[in-house]
């Protein structure tokens, strides 16, 4: 085991004396801190020691690899600048000097520390960093790199299935469930913000007669002609939902009920237009009931905006109708 000259040691004793007159106890002790130290560069364990003024006493060979450490190198300080300007070692975002000021504040301000580090060749560590008598402070690092990119594969995992679960296979659109769950989000936040929020339950007319005159295969291809339509006409942070076979719903938060009862206009005007249905191979149209959120239950819009779809319907298909 070798020590850099000059490093500090806590209660640094003369490492000059002859052995000879050190007493046996002393001796003991010196052969077993030579093997913890020996261990601990055997196992490949990063890991440092940093004096109370934030000077590397003591860096594994682990440690120095990990942080590229020159002989040079005197401070944590002299440690990162060099990093950051070789781009070697954990990522820092910003400048250095806000990073280390960032630092500054964190090390030695609790007894004990945990957190994680990204390195510029894609490794993660866990920095344990305990703060030891004086205000040495002894940190270590564990490569989880096997177990961020675990980590990672879960959530990829996980954002899948949750997709999937708010996503209507035939159109690729929010199924009824995730609308239900936006719907009642969007609720809240017009209610918090007093913002205007509406809502319009869509219905493809005569769907039943497309079906039987052409087949079930193209009333699918009806459905996502319509489907791709509508996303076009959104606005961002609007929702549009498959709620049902041929009922759609179309939320718009910030809009009031004839700015939206215009939106859904505009989608009416465009799926009734040839120009826009070319290749599909056959006409539709579709009803709408728009109602504007007035503070009341979930339950209470969609019955006023089913309630105008039902009067559109009723009316002659092929139109739009406001809730009152
Ligand atoms: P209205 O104008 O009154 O809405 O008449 P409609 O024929 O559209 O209404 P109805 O409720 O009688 O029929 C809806 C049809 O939608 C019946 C059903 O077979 C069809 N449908 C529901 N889901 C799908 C689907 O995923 N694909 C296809 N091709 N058809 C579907
Ligand atoms: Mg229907
Ligand atoms: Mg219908």
């Amino acid at each position: 085991m070798r020590r850099n000259d000059g490093h500090r040691w806590p209660g640094g004793r003369g490492m000059a004396h002859a052995d000879a007159i050190l007493p046996l106890a002393c001796l003991r002790e010196r052969a077993t801190t030579d093997l913890v130290l020996s261990g601990l560069e055997a196992s490949g364990v990063a890991c440092a020691l940093f004096s109370p003024d934030d000077e590397l006493s003591y860096g594994s060979a682990a440690f120095r690899a990990l942080f590229d450490v020159q002989p040079g190198a005197r401070t944590f300080a002299d440690i990162m600048r060099r990093c950051h300007a070789k781009s070697v070692g954990p990522k820092m975002s910003g400048t250095i000097d806000a990073f280390l000021d960032m630092a500054s504040a964190k090390r030695r301000s609790t007894p004990q520390r945990t957190f994680e580090i990204d390195i510029r060749d894609d490794r993660w560590f866990l920095v344990n960093e305990t703060l030891l008598a004086g205000g040495w402070l002894w940190s270590v690092f564990t490569d989880i790199t096997m177990l961020k990119s675990n980590e990672h594969m879960l959530q990829l995992a996980r954002d899948a299935a949750q997709l999937a679960a708010d996503t209507d296979p035939l159109t690729g659109l929010f199924n009824r469930r995730a609308a239900m769950a936006r719907l009642d989000a969007e609720m809240r936040i017009a209610f918090r913000d007093c913002t205007q929020l509406s809502l319009a339950l869509i219905d493809l007319d005569h769907f039943k007669t497309i079906n039987d005159r052409f087949g079930h295969a193209r009333g699918d291809e009806v459905l996502r002609h319509f489907a791709a339509a509508g996303r076009r006409q959104l606005r961002g942070g609007d929702t549009f939902a498959r709620v049902g076979g041929e009922e759609f719903l179309m939320l718009m938060p910030g809009a009031g009920l004839r700015e939206a009862t215009r939106a859904v206009e505009r989608l009416r005007r465009h799926v009734a237009q040839e120009k826009n249905r070319i290749g599909l191979g056959c006409a539709y149209t579709m009803s709408a009931g728009v109602a504007e959120y007035c503070g009341n239950a979930a339950e209470d819009l969609f019955e006023r905006a089913d309630r105008a779809l039902y009067r559109a319907k009723h009316l002659g298909r092929d139109r739009i109708e406001q809730a009152d």
